[in-house]
């Protein structure tokens, strides 16, 4: 067959490249025509290398001259990538609007980028036959053989070929065995070895459900076979996992498999240990401790459909399953589920696309939904699932502002909190005080003439540390040394403004010196099993005072905790954001819920130098979903998500002008557009961005609204093909964020 010839083959391949584009390629000399499926990686020259991409598209014609078209190097599959998998791929780049090679390549596990064969690694595992339990004579002139049957005999499951080694033993001694018919051998996965049928699913009992949640299950239980999306809005403690643990029961009955998402932080040793010790079956943990080779290990398990539950964070999302049963997003209205680079995913918003693909349930969990879901749930397009009481009859928390104005502060403590804490640890009771900033100083500030600790780099104050004792921007990483004078006017005046975390640590020791306080920061964390010990030692229930950040705030039970103190509750009031209010409010309602979650009620002291400010006082007074509720409202009457579609176009670049002067012909060029269009889209900006110096770089955004998504849509792949045919646009860094979270 002649290669320009109509019947010939050439292969659309996608690889990692900001194009959005597949490249046109002939096939290698090795695959016969009839070879090639879409699906498979192939090695491809591309430009000046030679890189991995995935055939998309197999096709009998190309726009590109037969001289220039090139050969693909090899084909490095036999069958093609995961049929679910592909499609979640394709759907997240379409609706991020982001290369469809980049989007899988950067979603496969880091081997596979690499080239490495798909199969799975397994390893020898060798037990007992029902002979060599009654070996009579056969061993008796062979002593090592002896042993070594002795000691595979004393593992009811057999021993794998390492650990066998490890003892002494040979493979000629395993050999002679085996042909005595006295061990025998099987390959199993390294990942998720197949598990002797087990008759039941579950390895412990299951709690008996209170009310509220034997209703919510009943009501999960009838759509196990179809798509809904339920949202699980529960308070802290009112027993949500417990839902998810019988949910998943359920499904692994029916032989599916269950997909959980979790927020970074909620990936503890004592989430996953509640899943692995409840089932019978493998429950694979996708977490950023595995490396290489056991990620595509936990790949293959979930694709192979021998894991059962795989729990993973954000990117988890794109694990292939088998036969998928169900999906479950913890704590939904967490940030981390949302990426901030490359591919700008929301992997809860995935996951919901993901279970209507497969036809399944979803499970959405919270105490404190996003605005989004909780719209969705009002107007019914979710299920709305409510848990108002908490498990084993813990009183909720008790909640009231504290004015800091005018008071004398330690450490950012005022006397009320003071006296508070000083009265819990003397009733033998942890207290927990959260900090929203880490170090000692959000900054440095002059006395004399008003200097503040800025820094070079950014549109940013540098945070002061005292250990090691030196300024540095959390933005960009730039350290330096603290003055001993003001560098304006030489005065020694320099103070400490506000209150970090060491800060607080350090006022604490010196109001209540003969208590133990334990610090968790991100500083205080860094080695690795740091956080866990700590968390131990509070587990132990000896009074003590927990300082700490956010990273105390989610997820985790501290049952002796009966006081939490939040130092400063004004973050979120008067932010650009129009998202940090429901933030704000999400992390003081997960703060408050850390109190009081045994037997002995919890209270909250929440400091603020607003005390009249009408949404913290909706907050305390009535709770986050009577704040929420208020919130949409206002979303409502502003014309802001969920009521709205939004996509921002960032761009960065070292010269502030560059990328004004590019936006500003986009905008104008788009706006234009729009009005020939008669499309129904708001185009604003563009406006620089909240920080608009960083690691100096100048930032900027332009902003896209809409009341329809497709209109959005549309409005933002015209934009960004406008860029892409601008050749300023080349020089500078410019991204479009489709529902951008941060603004
Ligand atoms: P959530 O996920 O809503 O914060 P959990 O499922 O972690 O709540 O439950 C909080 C605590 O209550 C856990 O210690 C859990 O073991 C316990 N719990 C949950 N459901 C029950 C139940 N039905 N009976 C007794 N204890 C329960
Ligand atoms: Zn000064
Ligand atoms: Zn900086």
């Amino acid at each position: 067959m002649s290669p320009s010839g109509p019947d010939r083959v050439i292969l659309a391949v996608a690889v990692s490249s900001p194009l959005k584009r597949a490249f046109d390629y002939l096939p290698d000399r090795e695959t016969p025509d009839d070879g090639w499926v879409p699906g498979v990686r192939v090695r491809v020259p591309f430009g000046q290398r030679s890189v991995i991409g995935v055939v998309i598209d197999i096709r009998d014609h190309s726009d590109v001259p037969p001289d220039r078209l090139r050969r693909i190097e090899a084909l490095i599959d036999r069958s093609p990538l995961p049929g679910d998998w592909l499609w979640l791929c394709r759907f997240a780049a379409r609706y991020y609007q982001h290369s469809l090679g980049d989007t899988l390549i950067g979603a496969m596990p880091s081997l596979l980028r690499q080239g490495r064969p798909l199969e799975a690694r397994t390893r020898t595992r060798w037990s007992i036959t029902d002979q060599g339990r009654s070996p009579g004579e056969t061993v008796t002139r062979a002593p090592r053989q002896a042993e070594l049957l002795a000691a595979i005999a004393q593992h009811p499951r057999g021993l794998v070929a390492s650990a066998i080694t490890a003892l002494g033993f040979n493979r000629a001694q395993l050999n002679a065995l085996r042909d005595k018919g006295l061990i025998d051998c099987r390959e199993e996965s390294v990942a998720a070895p197949l598990n002797e049928r087990h008759a039941t699913t579950l390895a412990e009992p299951t709690l008996p459900l209170h009310r509220e949640q034997s209703g919510v299950l009943a009501e999960l239980h009838q759509d196990l076979d179809r798509f809904q999306v339920s949202l699980l809005h529960g308070v802290t403690g009112s027993g949500k996992t417990e839902v998810y643990l019988q949910l998943i029961e359920a499904v692994l009955d029916r032989g599916r498999q269950a997909l959980v998402l979790v927020p970074e932080i909620g990936l503890t040793p004592q989430t996953l240990s509640r899943f692995r010790k409840r089932f019978n079956a493998p429950v694979i943990a996708l977490h950023s401790g595995l490396n290489d080779s056991e990620r595509l290990d936990s790949w293959e398990a979930a694709r192979s459909g021998r894991a059962a539950v795989l729990i993973g964070t954000r990117s988890a999302v794109f694990t292939p399953l088998a036969r998928p049963g169900v999906i479950i997003v913890d704590e939904e209205h967490d940030g981390s589920f949302k990426q901030q680079d490359s591919l700008r995913y929301h992997a809860r918003d995935l996951a919901i696309a993901r279970a209507q693909r497969h036809g399944i349930p979803i499970v959405l969990g919270s105490a404190t939904p996003s605005l989004e879901s909780l719209a969705r749930a009002r107007d019914g397009h979710y299920r709305h699932l409510r848990l108002n009481t908490r498990a084993g009859n813990a009183a909720p928390a008790t909640l009231s502002l504290v004015d800091l104005r005018g008071k004398p502060q330690r450490g950012g403590l005022g006397p009320q909190a003071l006296a508070a804490i000083r009265e819990h640890l003397e009733a033998q009771r942890q207290v927990l005080v959260f900090v929203n900033r880490r170090g000692f100083a959000p900054t440095l500030a002059c006395h004399q003439c008003g200097w503040l600790a800025e820094c070079p780099q950014c549109d940013a104050r540098m945070t002061l540390h005292r250990d090691p004792h030196r300024l540095i921007c959390h933005h960009c990483e730039q350290q330096r040394g603290v003055p001993d004078a003001c560098p304006e006017c030489g005065s020694a005046d320099l103070r400490p403004q506000g209150a970090g975390t060491e800060r607080t640590e350090e006022a604490l020791q010196e109001a209540f010196s003969d208590t133990r306080i334990l610090r968790i920061d991100r500083d205080s964390t860094r080695r690795r099993d740091a956080l866990e010990q700590h968390l131990n030692e509070i587990r132990q229930g000896e009074p003590c005072l927990l300082v700490g950040t956010q990273m105390l705030a989610k997820g985790h039970h501290f049952p002796h905790v009966t006081l939490v103190v939040v130092v400063n509750a004004d973050g979120g009031l008067y932010s650009a954001d129009f998202r940090a209010l429901e933030h704000s409010a999400q992390l003081l309602t997960q703060v408050a819920g850390r109190a009081g979650r045994a037997q002995h009620p919890g209270r909250v002291l929440i400091q603020t130098l607003h005390p009249e400010d009408p949404s913290l006082r909706l907050l305390v007074e009535e709770g986050y979903d009577a704040l929420a509720e208020s919130l949409l409202t206002e979303r409502r009457l502003a014309g802001l998500p969920p009521f709205r579609y939004m996509a921002l176009m960032r761009g960065e670049s070292a010269r502030m002008e560059a990328v004004i002067d590019l936006f500003t012909r986009a905008g104008e060029t788009m706006r234009t557009w729009l009005a020939e269009r008669g499309l129904a889209v708001h185009c604003l900006g563009p406006v620089p961005a909240p920080m608009e110096r960083r690691q100096n770089r100048y930032h900027a955004q332009l902003l896209l609204s809409a009341d329809r998504r497709s209109a959005l849509h549309e409005a933002g792949a015209w934009l960004d093909d406008w860029m892409s045919q601008q050749s300023d646009a080349r020089r500078l860094r410019y991204s479009i964020d489709i529902d951008p979270q941060e603004m």
